[in-house]
């Protein structure tokens, strides 16, 4: 049964910050997140140089995984040179995704991540987070030191141990996971999970089933309603079978513009 796979995204300033230094990629092949940091003018820069270098892998019907690791080493050199240029320290941006490879002859969402967005697999109305946060508290939490839920209100809960922007080119975190049907992925930067918690977002993913068509929008309005304590930007990414009448494996993607 060939698979078909459509992606919502939507993007918000939240309550609190002056500009969103969020940036999202939504394309054929190609799904990202990446969250800026080092303030206005340079967060929302290098979150935009990644996702701009990202964007034309995402044009194929595949994307290759060796291209996709040079290109995020390509986006980590323009960061550092656009923040040079600029007399700008501390500028970088996370950037975490879904891209569609091939493995085995099949298709497959490769997971990728560098820094403290996320990447959840929704499985029987309950949150699997995929990536690992690149975060001090995560490194606090693996350690014992903290809860996850201390982890929610500690006071290094911004700082990011990896990020695009670094001396040297940080190592994104891989994941493959075979393409099923009714697969259903949420990316998200940290301004969704600072307001909401992974039972929060999952009920609101179960309230969209089974179309999906306002879950994006619907995650931003309930973590704006929340607090919206920083920027907000969420993909959902939803696999199904369809009988497309051609015996054919290869997904086909349908795709929905980002909000404003
Ligand atoms: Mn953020």
């Amino acid at each position: 049964m060939p698979l078909t796979y459509v992606a919502w995204s939507a993007t918000s300033t939240g309550a609190v910050r002056a500009v969103n230094e969020d940036s999202v990629l939504v394309s054929r092949s190609l799904f990202a997140v990446a969250d800026g940091m080092g303030g206005h003018a340079a967060g929302d820069i290098a979150s935009r140089l990644a996702v701009d270098r990202l964007a034309p892998l995402g044009r194929a019907e595949r994307v290759e995984v060796g291209a996709l690791l040079t290109v995020l080493e390509g986006a980590n050199h323009d960061i550092t040179r656009s923040a040079a240029a600029r007399g700008l320290s501390g500028m970088g941006t996370t950037v975490t995704g879904a891209a569609v490879v091939e493995v085995g002859g099949r298709p497959h969402w490769l997971i990728f991540n560098i820094g403290d967005s996320r990447v959840y697999d929704v499985k029987d109305d309950r949150l699997i987070q995929v990536t690992v946060d690149h975060s001090e508290v995560q490194e606090l939490v693996d350690t014992g030191q903290i809860t996850r839920q201390e982890a929610r209100s500690h006071p290094l809960r911004h700082v990011v141990t990896r990020a695009l922007g670094s001396p040297a080119p940080p190592v994104p975190d891989t994941w493959l996971l075979p393409m099923s049907p009714a697969q259903t992925l949420v990316l998200c930067s940290d301004g969704l999970t600072a307001d909401l918690t992974d039972d929060d977002i999952a009920a609101v993913v179960s309230a969209a089933a089974p179309t999906l068509a306002t879950c994006a929008d619907d995650l931003v309005s309930a973590a704006e309603r929340a607090g919206g304590s920083d920027n907000i930007s969420v993909i959902v990414l939803h696999t199904s079978s369809a009988r497309t009448g051609k015996d054919d494996t290869r997904p086909h993607p349908r795709v929905v513009e980002p909000s404003p």
